[in-house]
């Protein structure tokens, strides 16, 4: 089974230990300013890496974040900023 059927579903099995259980993603800062999306096994350990961000894409998020929803036009900046993001995060 692939490992992106694997993710589809709230629970993944541990190429490791081979244990199921519910991944919580986080980004990891790297030293040249991008993130790597990750998650760790809770019985071994194994990290299991989702993506990386550029760090231009960590720059990205951050304005999306930052974001005021309320304001007029926001919602159209938040479509370009996203369209511009999935640019910045691949695959490993
Ligand atoms: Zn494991």
């Amino acid at each position: 089974m692939s490992f992106l059927s694997r993710l589809i579903g709230p629970r993944v099995r541990c190429d490791h230990c081979g244990r199921t259980y519910k991944p919580n993603l986080t980004d990891k800062a790297l030293p040249s300013g991008g993130a790597v999306r990750r998650f760790t096994c809770p019985h071994c350990g194994t990290v299991t890496i989702v993506a990386v961000i550029t760090p231009r894409g960590v720059e990205l998020q951050k304005r999306i974040q930052d974001l005021d929803l309320s304001d007029r036009g926001a919602r159209e900046a938040l479509a370009r900023l996203r369209a511009e993001l999935k640019a910045e995060v691949r695959r490993p």
